[in-house]
């Protein structure tokens, strides 16, 4: 399937003039409309909430989007809560799934009433000198071994440094109700960016089997199944998406034989989903500023690693299109560039695309999760701008570039930057 920008040429040049590029821009009504149907697909459970995992886009304005859209956030560090609390989300509407946590941020979080989802069974008793239990708290299970979707290996849990074995949660469960907690939740995430519609469903049902157990050996209330992030998104034109109400009918599915039968169907289901919710909702979009011709063809962009940082870090694919250029034919083959002293600092190598001149605009699709959030400044370079592409067509800008003296501002050499 062809992937098509959410932006056209003129429309981009437009947003070019008032906020140079390289920026990332969102789009407003796919993130609503998206949003929408999870809680759609969702909505025979009655408890289910989104936490929206603040790290792939920990932009504001994108999380009060969310917010007003019914969702929740899932934090796993101090500046994460403090976004969310901005934002005004509190209490339960927060999920603290943290792993290696400094003790201010369990503190920060228990101020907040966050629920907290405890990584591992010994900061039952960190926890302890900080603050008191919460009535509702959430353990993070890791099964070990391999985990596969239909002989699929997806991923290899015994190697993950996340959660807790099977003893452990079971003796974390009730070491806590001896603490007087009275809610329980289960966490898990076994696999990331799948996009089979499988996963949820499967790992539900493991969940679900693991609630039942734990209820019958540890006499616990368990409220709330977290089935935590990892639905996949198709960056590349020949994947298909996943289908959301197939995977919330899979889960149903997998509730009523499980769970219902067990006369635990009081038990919520929550989601902290990043990538599905974001992902193809952003995008970066970037000029063409050099064009190179030595042993390989090569364009040079004015966005590098620092402003998407996946292609480099994981190999992976984002797609891109050349904005005006949707039908021309595809009779060139490029690596397209980025500057940084790195050779890894490619969008793309070997991609076939249409004739790249100087000053056209390429918009690097799916950029809306863990791209802007990745950034770093290697090189000295700085971060771009967010803006959010509204439902009536306006832009605004909700997150202002980086400066130089954004960079220098962590230097305390009195008078030395002071004419920059
Ligand atoms: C990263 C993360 C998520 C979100 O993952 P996606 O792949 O973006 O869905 C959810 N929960 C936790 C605990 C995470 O670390």
């Amino acid at each position: 399937m062809a992937k098509v920008p959410f932006l056209t040429e003129e429309q981009a040049r437009k947003i070019a003039e008032v906020y140079p590029t390289p920026f990332h821009i969102y789009d407003e009504k796919g993130i609503r409309e998206n949003a929408r149907n999870v809680n759609k697909a969702f909505a025979w459970n009655k408890g289910f909430k989104e936490y929206f995992a603040v790290k792939a886009t920990p932009t504001p304005k994108i999380i009060e989007i969310l917010k007003e859209e019914g969702c929740g956030a899932d934090c796993s560090s101090y500046t994460e809560l403090q976004i969310s609390e901005a934002v005004g989300l509190k209490g339960h509407d927060i999920m603290f799934s943290s792993n290696v946590t400094p003790a201010e941020d369990f503190i920060y979080a228990a101020k907040l009433g966050a629920i907290i989802n405890f990584d591992d069974i010994t900061h039952i008793d960190f926890f302890e000198k900080l603050a008191p239990f919460p009535e509702t708290v959430c353990c993070r299970y890791n099964p070990g071994g391999v985990f596969q979707i239909s002989n699929e290996i997806m991923d290899h849990p015994s190697q993950a440094k996340y959660g807790m074995t099977r003893e452990q949660i079971k003796e974390a469960f009730l070491k806590l109700k001896a603490k007087g907690v009275k809610n329980f939740g289960i966490h898990a995430f076994l696999a990331s960016s799948t996009v089979a519609n499988t996963y949820y469903p499967m790992l539900s049902r493991m969940l679900f089997q693991l609630a039942v157990e734990l209820k019958e050996e540890t006499g616990v209330h368990i409220s709330f199944i977290n089935l935590s992030g990892g639905i996949g998104i198709p960056y590349r034109p020949e994947e298909s998406a996943s289908d959301i109400f197939v995977i919330g009918e899979g889960v149903r599915k997998a509730y009523e034989e499980i769970l219902t039968p067990n006369g635990m169907d009081d038990v919520a289901i929550f989601t902290e989903m990043g990538r599905f919710m974001l992902g193809p909702y952003g995008a970066l979009v970037t000029k063409a500023i050099h064009e190179k011709h030595i042993y390989k063809e090569y364009i040079g962009v004015d966005a590098c690693a620092a402003n998407l940082m996946r292609p480099a870090m994981y190999g992976a694919y984002h797609h891109i299109t050349v904005l005006g250029k949707e039908n021309a034919k595809l009779d060139h083959e490029y690596d397209i560039t980025g500057g940084l002293c790195e050779n890894n600092d490619k969008f793309a190598i070997d991609r076939v695309m249409p004739k790249i001149e100087i000053g056209d605009l390429l918009f690097i699709h799916d950029t809306g999760a863990h791209g802007f959030s990745m950034g770093y400044n290697y090189n000295g370079k700085l971060r771009s701008a967010e803006l959010l592409l509204k439902e009536d067509g306006t832009v605004e800008m909700i997150r202002r570039a980086e400066t130089n003296k954004d960079y220098f501002a962590t230097f305390d050499f009195t008078g030395l930057f002071d004419n920059i």
